[in-house]
């Protein structure tokens, strides 16, 4: 029988590398659907900027755990203006940060944040069920987060297709930038990679697409057929 989640909400799990396009196309399907829509990096990113903030040290698991502990985030699930506030400031910009891009690997790698940020993240994908339900991006939604959600997507792009996307929306103009940014874009994708927790991997039964040389438009329209048989059976 096909997965059926009409009165019970929808969930699409979307995965994949910095730069693939994950944001974008989430939030384009989760429109295109009327579905909520959940940005799980930018929960990380927001421990992370605590972190730097308090000026803890980002390689002291136990210093990290803590800060997570103690930190309260609020996060909006609207797919046209996502939020996201650490005890209640807002810290959307904050989070796109080279200081913070550059050190939430480590805070990601450490298990009592994955475990604490992966029990909210469930909360928050439970209470948009009844709302008609939820895109969620990250790199471990489809195999830990949701491994129930009926449509996953894995999504991948060339490493300098990827850079070159990263320096654009820093702003970046310089073949330098663009070196740098290829660069930690590599120390990235390999930490997040080879972590012993819950490392980014393609989940089983996932729609596995290249974005290289794909509009947002195309991938959304492949995505969609490739999931129309799914989402038809919605009622
Ligand atoms: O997607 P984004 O680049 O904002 O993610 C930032 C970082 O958060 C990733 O490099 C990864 O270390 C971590 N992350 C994670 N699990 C997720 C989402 C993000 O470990 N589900």
């Amino acid at each position: 029988d096909p997965v059926r989640f009409g009165p019970a909400g929808l969930v699409v799990a979307v995965d994949g590398p910095g730069g693939s396009g994950k944001s974008t196309v989430s939030r384009e399907i989760a429109r295109q659907l009327g579905l909520r829509y959940l940005d799980t990096g930018a929960m990380y990113r927001a421990v992370t900027q605590v972190a730097l903030e308090r000026r803890i040290d980002i390689e002291d698991p136990a210093a990290v755990a803590e800060i997570s502990e103690r930190t309260v985030l609020t996060v909006g699930t609207d797919p046209d203006a996502p939020t996201i506030a650490a005890d209640g400031v807002n810290v959307e910009e904050q989070i796109r940060t080279r200081a913070v891009t550059n050190a939430v690997s480590a805070v990601a790698a450490v298990p009592a944040v994955r475990e604490r940020l992966v029990a909210q993240q469930r909360e928050i994908i439970a209470e948009s069920l009844a709302a008609g339900g939820i895109v969620v991006e990250g790199r471990d939604i489809g195999s830990v987060v949701a491994p129930d959600a009926p449509v996953k997507v894995f999504l991948t792009a060339s490493t300098e297709v990827r850079a070159l996307r990263r320096s654009r929306q820093l702003g970046e103009k310089g073949v330098d930038d663009v070196a740098r940014t290829l660069a930690e874009l590599g120390r990235r994708d390999a930490l997040d990679s080879s972590r012993t927790v819950d490392p980014l991997s393609v989940p089983e039964g996932a729609i596995v697409l290249d974005s290289s040389a794909l509009s947002v438009t195309e991938v959304v329209e492949e995505v969609m057929r490739r999931s129309e048989h799914l989402l038809a059976a919605t009622s």
